[in-house]
């Protein structure tokens, strides 16, 4: 299937640079995607006018009742006149977002084209029909995408129609998917009912399905989150040569991420070298007033440095403060091509960005033939299957982890001398160079994503230590590649965060949890602060069936009885909808000051959370007399309970106000009598908060 986008959609995307979000379509092939793809394209006006009028005059005059999916067939004739951009993504408009929706013809080769990086996907809907239910296609595409990652999946009931809107059926099927992809830690964004014949829930909700209080599809879509610009990730410039002129020598690259300025520090990987950049150079020599003293992703650059140092083809260029691992051992996830099966003990050449070495299989897990998605139990990774492997190489090479920067997270593999497979990077065994110089000795560990994350969260913290908060802010978006989201509580420390974002216009999600059990003072000061700052904070409501069974088990007001009540209703209540709202994201931002409570002080101003998220508390070092004077100072919105010792302000029924001399954290869950009053919002695992144990969750917020 191929398709489209109308030339007026396309110039009008081309002048008006909006957010960009890869949306792959999977699902059981006959469950209706490309009838939704059609509606899709009609609701959100992407037609080329006139087209579906001829399309139902075509189909009456055959005799034929129109389908949706017509459309697609017809447009993708109309490729073969030159119109189509693509052979396989579809391009259209939402209000806010442009989307490319990728119809993913096979599991196998939309899973080959994700990890050879043929193609990419931020986002995915998984459809399912409502007659059929969940299928083995469908957990094998759920399966999929958790195995790349992708995690903004909004699943989609169609063919509503079939089983008379009928809102116990889809909540049966709604429980059973949500429950599969709780297996292996997937939470859906969106469950949404629809009829894409018919139109019901793709963009509206019609009174058909008007139980469904949830967004629509074109809702989810819009709401997506885009990849971040690959400018503003992290520095990576592999170096394709070093040119000699004059007396100049000239190291020329392509910018994969990232910026670049003349008198930045910059290093080189694997080397661990350093030097600053004395000038940006251009062909032909421009005038001097038009010599260039930046640049950003995208552009192929000849550099010149402030000293003579070495640098050869392959080496990867960073920011000083930001550099690429240096690596020698590495574990990918491979999609194998070659007919002949990768064994352990192979030899092969591995090439990531320019940097190319020898290495020889060590270790071969995890293999899985995609076709059934069941383990294949070898020991070698046949034609078309996927696996994890290490790979010792023969000489270090520069790398990062996938999730850290796509670009160069990713590997190609050859095998006598033709390309084999491809892979995303997962672990890396590193040699450590900080700032740009190796350390004394060399690190030798199996250095997992949540190591780089805690190397990653320790040179952050030491860059942002001497800034302002607001500063911190800025910085912390411009180092960390991917979604942010900040969680407010409408607190002190949040107010002045939501200030201090807002005045900079610094790209982060904000969301806060709505527990149900607020202060009415609270939900006021949520609508006027979305006024100030005209904004709006997305709101995350506990799951309702989950709320229904919590509350037949301990009844309303329940945590007052016992520990683990209260435990279950904080997690039903709190945890679970935090993990949706961090959903997807790559790192946090949270309101915490470390004198606020022994067990804070503990976790710094960049810390690497158990979801493997970054966690930047940019007030972490403030007193709460400072932030209150950066509130008044400033006129920022706070909760009128302050006035009255309110000071941690959550769930009415488990707040009260401070006695004079009386810690911070007293007013919160007063009848219980511990010192460490954290609820397991900050604690609990994003992969066991499905189903905790009681006893995973501490005991107080
Ligand atoms: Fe429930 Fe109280 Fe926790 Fe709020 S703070 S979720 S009402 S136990």
């Amino acid at each position: 299937m191929n398709v489209l986008v109308s030339p007026k959609t396309a110039s009008a995307h081309i002048a008006n640079a909006r957010p960009l979000v890869r949306t792959v379509i999977v699902g059981h092939v006959d469950h209706g995607k490309s009838t939704l793809i059609g509606r899709l394209l009609h609701e959100t006006g992407n037609i080329p006018d006139g087209k579906l009028d001829s399309i139902k005059a075509v189909s009456g005059r055959r005799g034929m009742p129109f389908e949706w999916s017509f459309l697609l067939d017809a447009l993708q004739t109309e490729r073969d006149q030159g119109i189509t951009l693509d052979t396989s993504q579809i391009r259209f408009r939402t209000p806010s977002r442009d989307i490319v929706l990728i119809d993913a013809p096979g599991h196998a080769e939309f899973l080959r084209n994700m990890i050879t990086g043929a193609s990419q996907a931020d986002a995915a809907l998984l459809i399912i029909d409502a007659a059929e239910g969940v299928r083995d296609q469908t957990r094998r595409h759920g399966y999929l995408l958790h195995l790349l990652g992708i995690h903004q999946v909004a699943v989609v009931i169609n063919k509503m129609d079939r089983v008379g809107f009928d809102e116990q059926r889809f909540h049966e099927i709604e429980a059973e998917i949500v429950s599969y992809l709780a297996g292996f830690g997937l939470t859906a964004t969106a469950i949404i009912p629809i009829s894409a014949r018919n139109g019901d829930g793709v963009a509206q909700r019609t009174p058909s399905i008007a139980w469904h209080t949830g967004p629509t599809v074109l809702d989810v879509l819009d709401h997506f989150s885009p990849a971040k610009p690959l400018a503003d990730l992290p520095l990576r410039i592999p170096v394709q040569a070093v040119y000699k002129f004059d007396d100049r020598r000239i190291i020329a690259g392509r910018i994969e991420t990232g910026r670049v300025a003349v008198g930045d520090e910059i290093a080189f990987s694997p080397r661990g070298t350093t030097a600053r950049i004395q000038s940006i150079e251009e062909w032909p020599v421009p005038d001097e007033s038009r010599i260039p003293r930046r640049a950003r992703a995208g552009q192929s650059v000849g550099l010149t440095l402030d000293r003579q140092i070495f640098v050869d083809r392959g080496d990867v260029i960073s920011a000083a403060h930001m550099p690429s691992m240096s690596v020698d051992r590495l574990r990918a996830r491979v999609f194998w091509l070659h007919d002949q099966p990768l064994a352990k003990g192979a030899s092969v050449n591995v090439r990531v960005a320019m940097s190319e070495c020898r290495g020889t299989v060590a270790m071969i897990e995890n293999v899985v033939d995609p076709g059934r998605l069941s383990a294949s139990g070898t020991a070698t990774i046949a034609q078309n299957h996927v696996g994890e492997i290490e790979i010792a190489l023969a000489h270090p090479i520069a790398a990062d982890l996938y999730a850290v920067n796509p670009r160069t997270g990713r590997l190609v593999l050859e095998l006598a001398g033709r390309i084999s497979g491809g892979g995303l990077v997962l672990a890396v065994d590193a040699q450590a160079h900080q700032s740009g110089r190796a350390t004394s000795g060399v690190a030798r560990d199996l250095r997992s994503e949540k190591e780089a994350l805690t190397a990653q969260a320790s040179r952050l913290s030491d860059l942002l230590k001497e800034l302002s908060p607001g500063d911190r802010l800025a910085c912390f978006r411009d180092a960390v590649g991917g979604k942010i989201t900040f969680t407010t509580s409408f607190g002190l420390e949040d107010q002045v965060i939501l200030h201090l974002l807002s005045e900079q216009a610094i790209d982060v999600d904000v969301a806060t949890l709505d527990t149900g059990r607020l202060f009415p003072e609270t939900y006021e000061l949520w609508a006027e602060t979305e006024q100030r700052y005209g904004r709006r904070i997305r709101a995350i409501y506990p799951r309702h069936d989950a709320l229904e069974t919590l509350v037949d088990k301990f009844g309303i007001n329940g945590f007052y009885e016992s520990r683990e009540a209260r435990s279950a209703c904080c997690h039903v209540r709190k945890v679970e909808p935090l993990n949706r709202a961090l959903n997807g994201a790559a790192a946090w931002i949270v309101g915490l000051r470390a004198d606020q409570s022994g067990h804070r002080q503990g976790t710094g101003l960049v810390a690497v959370d158990d979801r493997n998220l970054l966690k930047l508390s940019p007030l972490f070092d403030w007193s709460r007399d400072a932030v209150h004077a950066f509130a008044l100072a400033h006129h920022i919105p706070i909760n009128p309970l302050h006035t009255k010792n309110f000071l941690s302000i959550g769930c009415a029924p488990c707040t009260r106000a401070v006695a004079p001399g009386e810690p911070e954290r007293a007013g919160r869950w007063w009848w219980e009598q511990d010192e460490k009053k954290e609820c397991g919002l900050h604690l609990v695992r994003a992969g066991s908060a499905a189903h905790p144990h009681p006893e995973a969750i501490p005991s107080a917020r």
